[in-house]
């Protein structure tokens, strides 16, 4: 049997042998980093011919570079306080916040600050860090950049974590990524990289709120136009609104319709995250994407009341139509929605495609007739006639432009062009 075929496994023992690799992993990364630490003190990298322990960990042990500059920082710093090496193993800490811990940590801070941070996410630690060590806001500036190979970017920085060097040359990703950092107690610094289209739109912001914003604060005008966006972006996914109508009594002839005031309702109920809890307890902390889930589906009569609609996320809101309907029916379902989606998809790219050689066309004609069209629109003649008098003119590519002209409005129609003919004979 393949080592890494799994699918004979029931769904208890996947989950108990994960749980159990998983600690497994926790117990050997701290070895991993208890050896590396040693390694590392007695300099056995040198012997090997490598000039530092970074080099010998990506050349020698084959660990890319990102790795092995983590796992380097983690284990001197382990080494320096070893709680962290019973702190991973136990699962406590991880290598993030290891790294996020390592400048905070003194002798006199080490077992406090450890025990605090145990079991915390990385994003937790880091709200708790920026309590106990705030740094002051960043100073606000909008700044050009280079193309991204152009050399190391400045948001691509990590204060935190890359000011050591283990090795000639810095250990960073080139990419810079937008991040979010705690910085003190309820102020954080946003980092990001705009396109030419947010900049002049920032700028346009900046200019139309005027003084209503002192000195066009780029922090203060995002914090306006977010929450402007915020209030949209809630009108439009929970149907809030400040003037609400009441239900209408009349029963919508759409079972699966979910009348504004109902769902405003389901939102306030159930509020942020996803409802889904599993049986040993556990709230999924999903925020993002939530969805109006019917508990009695409205295939087996179901209604979009507040009583049976729930907040939940995509993944689950799915995991609740398998259970109802089977996995392998829903899949089937998907699986002909997706080739439909794909279809129109498809079918929409020639339609456009049609319409884009349709237009090319008709400027190709227009062109060709450009003779012709600055008279026919001093006559008054709509784009229709001036698109078929194109057509009429291709026709008759080498008349001069009195006789084109002539078939033109002989053409269109003596009825519809009494009034044109008659102007154009009408002296000025
Ligand atoms: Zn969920």
């Amino acid at each position: 049997m393949q080592p890494y075929s799994l699918s004979h496994l029931a769904n208890h023992v996947l989950l108990h042998d994960l749980a159990a690799l998983v600690s497994q992993d926790r117990t050997t990364t701290a070895a991993l980093l208890a050896h590396l630490a040693e390694v590392d003190e007695r300099r056995l990298y040198l012997p090997a011919a490598y000039s530092c322990m970074h080099a010998c960990c990506v050349g020698e042990l084959r660990m890319s570079e990102d790795a092995a500059f983590k796992r380097i920082q983690a284990a001197r710093t382990a080494r320096e306080f070893p709680a962290i090496f019973a702190a991973l193993a136990e699962g406590a800490l991880n290598l993030t916040s290891v790294l996020l811990l390592r400048p905070h940590l003194t002798a006199e801070t080490a077992k406090d600050l450890l025990a605090a941070a145990a079991y915390r996410t990385n994003k937790d630690l880091e709200l708790l860090l920026a309590e106990r060590f705030p740094r002051p806001d960043l100073a606000t500036f909008v700044q050009a950049i280079e193309p991204a190979d152009a050399g190391e970017l400045p948001a691509a920085r990590d204060e935190g974590v890359a000011t050591a060097q283990l090795a000639a040359r810095l250990v960073d990703s080139n990419t810079p990524r937008a991040r979010v950092t705690p910085l003190s107690p309820q102020r954080f610094a946003v980092q990001f990289t705009s396109d030419e289209a947010g900049h002049r739109d920032l700028v346009e912001a900046q200019a139309l709120l005027g003084r209503a914003v002192a000195s066009g604060d780029v922090a203060e005008v995002f914090k306006c136009a977010l929450r402007e966006y915020v209030r949209h972006l809630k009108r439009q996914k929970c149907s809030a609104t400040d003037r609400p109508r009441p239900c209408s009594r009349h029963r919508a002839s759409d079972p699966r319709h979910v009348p504004a005031a109902v769902e405003r309702a389901v939102w306030e109920r159930d509020g942020n995250p996803c409802t889904f809890v599993s049986d040993q307890g556990h709230r999924c902390a999903e925020r993002s994407g939530l969805q109006l889930d019917h508990v009695i589906p409205v295939a087996r009569g179901g209604e979009s009341t507040e009583r049976n609609l729930q907040l939940r996320c995509a993944p689950h809101n799915q995991h609740a139509a398998d259970l109802a309907y089977g996995k392998g029916f829903m899949d089937e379902n998907r699986s002909e929605a997706r080739r439909q989606a794909a279809e129109a998809k498809a079918q929409k790219a020639v339609a456009d495609a049609a319409r884009a050689r349709e237009r090319a066309a008709a400027a190709e004609e227009l062109a060709a007739a450009s003779d012709v069209i600055p008279g026919l629109k001093i006559l008054g003649c709509c784009s229709d006639d001036l698109r078929y008098a194109a057509r009429l003119c291709a026709a008759i590519p080498d008349g001069s432009t009195d006789v084109r002209m002539h078939h033109v409005i002989k053409a269109l129609g003596r009825a519809n062009m009494s009034r044109l003919t008659h102007v154009a004979r009408s002296p000025n």
